[in-house]
């Protein structure tokens, strides 16, 4: 018991004086449950327990301020059984001190943040304070003050002190390790250590917020139910969370909390469970306190969300758009019932800003269903293994390419964990125009048939797509169709086929307008890519390190074996009579599809847009135009027909199209 004292003492300095904790949450509670076992089997309390106190002393570099009542913790429970028990014995306890008056309960979150403590005197704030050890809490007045939702003022005029909580809300959160080097882990540790941080400026910097939900003193006034002093809190002006549900039996209770488990995955502050209050002043009263907690309350805490695991080993898994993800190998933990192995770095960066090494112990977070996040090292000297970046693909080996945020393989054309996407994307209608090859058939193709290149799928045979399940005849002999007169395509549409990263449909137009032919292309230096409007060094270096990429030539020389070539296309940029005009196409073209319409004017030089703004230079109309024909009248707005629309294209010095 003594080895358990002293080691719960050693963490809750850290945790309350130094906002730093060495093991999570749930490895705390399981310490103080083994001490509170031993109490009650041995029937020794020694003087010295932290289950006879809250809190921890308080820090010598803040001011001490007396709570006018003391601040109390919460008695836990983590079942509905518990819960019942909690009410069964309350129940009792009442009946033999005579209550006669009603039962009824109110359900609110338990926020995870800091306890605040404010003092108003005259209407003024005076003074605000930590929990502290329940009797004296640190004066953090000034932090407080940079809270902007906290009122300077309100309308009482006698002495009160209200409680509420000082909460970091996540996206605050993300955003500060966004902007600042200095990286917090949690939520709960970072408004802790903001509100208790001498700088007020550092508490500004947080974004904190707080909500209200006990007043512990007040002077002339009193309330009989809880409901009735949420309502006061809510009069003066003090924030207070939309949530709070009033029911009358336990049972509502519990299909209350089931709601709660639901509802809390997208708030944006943490909440480790709900806490159960009896709504009634008088039975209140009556039940009292023991040494650190009302029994009128008690907490119901959700399994734990985050916890301590240490990294074995970091894997680099590649995504379906090529991007590498680092996912980090841990200790299993569990996280109510589920075993975890497995958990996210985000990028490369990140591992070096959270100073994570192989071997490190780390705060581990679960949030929805996704893939656990690593927040951070226990310990930032902890000196590991260092966590090697990657620079070749660890599926296809290519070179790897770095955007500057993530690392990228950029053999799009066969790294096989990108190879269904790649396909669909090749396949799509804006790139080779191959209809009927949706995802689902592209993963039969990888998985069933063995394609290994995007070329691959023109190897297939009749009898290959008849093994994808749906394929009959019909379907089979369009798709080979459809691959056959895929084999020409246009300049542009080939080069944003092959999904080159920051080539879309735009800069692929514009390469297709500047060089003319694949090859010039291919042979492009960096600076002559440069020269293309609109194409930056990313996109450049991009193409250029592709087309150098042994594993992106042998597979355009596959598409090459099965004939698919590029056509040449009219360097000449077209000084049309629409270069540099918006057109919008509304309505149904007879001759022409809306895409191959875009294409062809965009050929000539011209934006094509969505909508009709007065920036509209021409509108083209087909059968059935609506609402933008209607504004386009409105706005005065050039209108014509598609017989316009082809007669211009024919004329236009354009020949790549036909
Ligand atoms: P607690 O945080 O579990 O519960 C009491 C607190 O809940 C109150 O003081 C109040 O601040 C807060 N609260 C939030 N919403 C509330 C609401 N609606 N109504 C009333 N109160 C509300 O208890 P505690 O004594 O503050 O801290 C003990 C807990 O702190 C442990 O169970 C553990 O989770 C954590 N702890 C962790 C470490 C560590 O090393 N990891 C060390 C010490 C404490």
């Amino acid at each position: 018991m003594r080895i358990l004292i002293s080691e719960i003492e050693n963490h809750n300095k850290q945790y309350y004086l130094l906002d730093s904790p060495l093991v999570s949450d749930a490895t705390y509670d399981l310490l103080m449950d083994e001490l509170i076992k031993l109490e009650r089997e041995t029937g020794v309390i020694f003087p010295n327990s932290p289950t006879q106190k809250v809190g921890a002393e308080i820090a010598e570099k803040l001011v001490r301020h007396e709570h006018r009542s003391r601040l109390y913790s919460l008695d836990k429970v983590r079942t509905f059984q518990e819960i019942s028990a909690w009410d069964q014995r309350n129940r009792l306890s009442l009946k033999k001190l005579g209550y006669k008056g009603q039962l009824s309960y109110v359900v609110e979150l338990k926020f995870d943040g800091l306890t605040i403590n404010l003092s108003y005197d005259d209407g003024i704030l005076v003074q605000a304070a930590t929990r502290g050890n329940g009797i004296y809490g640190e004066g953090i007045l000034s932090q407080i003050q940079t809270i902007k939702s906290i009122p300077r003022q309100i309308p009482y005029r006698g002495f009160i002190e209200v409680q509420g909580e000082g909460l970091m809300p996540l996206s605050s959160l993300e955003k500060y390790n966004r902007d600042y080097d200095d990286q917090l882990k949690n939520a709960r540790n970072a408004a802790a250590g903001a509100l208790r941080n001498l700088d007020p400026n550092e508490t500004a910097k947080r974004n904190l917020v707080v909500y209200f939900y006990q007043i512990n003193f007040i002077e002339g006034n009193s309330f009989n139910t809880h409901e009735e002093m949420l309502q006061f809190i809510e009069n003066q002006g003090l924030p207070s969370f939309g949530y709070k549900k009033f029911v009358e039996t336990i049972e509502d209770v519990v299909s209350e909390i089931e709601n709660i488990k639901e509802m809390r995955k997208s708030l944006d502050v943490l909440t480790d469970g709900v806490v159960i209050k009896i709504n009634e002043y008088e039975a209140r009263h009556l039940l009292g306190y023991t040494n650190r907690f009302p029994r009128w309350a008690t907490a119901f805490k959700f399994a734990a969300e985050e916890l301590v695991t240490a990294i074995d080993e970091v894997v680099w898994q590649v995504g379906r758009t090529g991007k590498l993800t680092p996912i980090a190998i841990v200790q299993p933990v569990e996280f109510d019932g589920v075993t975890v192995t497995r958990a996210t770095l985000n990028n490369a960066d990140d591992i070096k800003r959270k100073r994570l090494t192989i071997g490190a112990e780390v705060f581990i977070r679960r949030s929805n269903d996704v893939i656990p996040e690593i927040l951070g090292a226990v310990d930032d000297e902890n000196i590991g293994e260092t966590i090697e970046t990657p620079t070749k693909c660890p599926s296809c080996k290519t070179k790897l390419i770095n955007n500057g945020v993530n690392l990228f393989c950029p053999n799009t054309l066969s790294c096989v964990p990108q190879l269904t996407y790649r396909l669909v994307h090749f396949a799509s209608r804006n790139a080779m125009d191959i209809e009927g090859l949706s995802e689902k058939t592209a993963t039969r193709l990888v998985e069933d048939l063995n394609v290994h290149q995007v070329g691959d799928i023109y190897s297939l045979s009749y009898d290959d797509w008849g093994k994808i399940p749906g394929f009959k005849e019909k379907r089979i002999n369009n798709m080979i169709n459809a691959l056959e007169n895929s084999k020409k395509p246009s300049l542009n549409r080939f080069i944003y086929a092959l999904g080159i990263g920051e080539v879309g449909e735009k800069t692929s137009l514009d390469l297709a307008n500047a060089f003319g032919s694949f090859n010039k292309i291919q042979d492009a230096t960096v600076e002559q890519l440069l020269e293309v409007e609109d194409i930056g060094p990313i996109t450049a270096n991009n193409l250029v390190d592709a087309f150098r990429d042994e594993h992106i030539l042998n597979g355009l020389e596959i598409l090459a074996s099965y004939g698919i070539v590029p056509m040449v296309q009219e360097t000449k940029q077209s000084s049309s009579s629409l270069s540099g005009k918006t057109v919008v196409l509304t309505g149904t073209l007879e001759s022409m599809s809306r895409s191959e319409a875009k294409e062809a004017l965009q050929a000539i030089g011209a934006t094509v847009t969505n909508s009709v703004s007065k920036k509209t230079d021409l509108v083209i109309a087909g059968s059935d135009a609506g609402s933008k024909l209607e504004k386009a009248i409105d706005l005065g707005i050039m209108v014509r027909d598609e017989v316009y629309l082809k007669e211009l294209l024919k004329t236009e010095v354009y020949n790549g199209l036909q």
